[in-house]
């Protein structure tokens, strides 16, 4: 009876002993498990954090120069008087402009004459037919504007780029070809609130020189930083007196 009783003790402590072996084991693995996850966690989480900053950095980065540059356009036209063309072969021929993709800068080349002597001469083409020529605008020596062809007709005075762009002429008191003071102030708000209008950017305002290698406007030809000058004083004027695109215009 003893003995048994032993026996039976010896066999209870050793189902305890393995019942608390089991109970370890099962443990550890518990423990092993919850290092693999993190082992494995950590990583792909600390990924997807650095990859959001970056994406959103990289957002921040792209927005800026929107910000900056094509967001503010002039809104309002310069004063200009509409004397338009009569409809004629040698200088309005009716042709439509259907689309702007850049605005040509000119000059009279005739020193001295005012902005409606360069139009008269232009009308007058369509009798002495002496010649191809016109121009949307005409910008005299106190910076008044003329506007001779409505802006969704073509004129004749950029060569190849008559069909898709806008010319301004400029008069100019001498023969160095420099724009008065007032034609240049003119000349900058024209082009600005063109600009606006197409979607154009500075790259898009060119010399008829650009288009065909002749020397107009000559002043501007001679002097490259002078015309790159006048660049910089669009955005400027663009800046200074713009309003953003998604601004109500009043
Ligand atoms: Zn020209």
């Amino acid at each position: 009876m003893r003995y048994e009783e032993e026996e039976n003790l010896r066999e209870e402590e050793r189902r305890r002993y393995e019942e608390r072996r089991r109970q370890r084991r099962k443990r550890l693995r518990r423990r092993r498990r919850i290092k693999i996850a993190l082992i494995i966690s950590v990583p792909v989480l600390a990924v997807i954090l650095v990859s959001g900053i970056v994406h959103w950095v990289r957002g921040r980065m792209e927005e800026e120069p929107v910000m900056a540059y094509d967001v503010k356009y002039i809104a309002e036209a310069p004063d200009y008087q509409v004397e338009l063309l009569d409809y004629n072969e040698y200088s309005r021929p009716g042709t439509a402009l259907p689309t702007v993709k850049g605005i040509v800068v000119h000059y009279t080349a005739n020193p001295g004459t005012t902005a409606e002597q360069n139009r008269n001469y232009f009308n007058g083409l369509k009798e002495s037919g002496e010649t191809y020529a016109s121009s949307h605008f005409v910008i005299g020596m106190q910076g008044e504007i003329v506007q001779c062809i409505p802006c969704n007709e073509i004129a004749y005075a950029s060569n190849e780029r008559n069909e898709d762009t806008i010319s301004i002429e400029c008069c100019i008191p001498d023969e160095t070809g420099k724009f008065t003071d007032e034609t240049y102030q003119s000349l900058v708000a024209l082009t600005t609130w063109l600009m606006g209008r197409y979607e154009l950017g500075t790259d898009d305002v060119i010399r008829h020189y650009d288009v065909t290698g002749k020397a107009c406007p000559k002043y501007y030809v001679e002097h490259e930083q002078e015309w790159l000058a006048f660049k910089e004083d669009l955005l400027s004027y663009i800046d200074a007196n713009g309003i953003a695109k998604n601004e109500e215009i009043q």
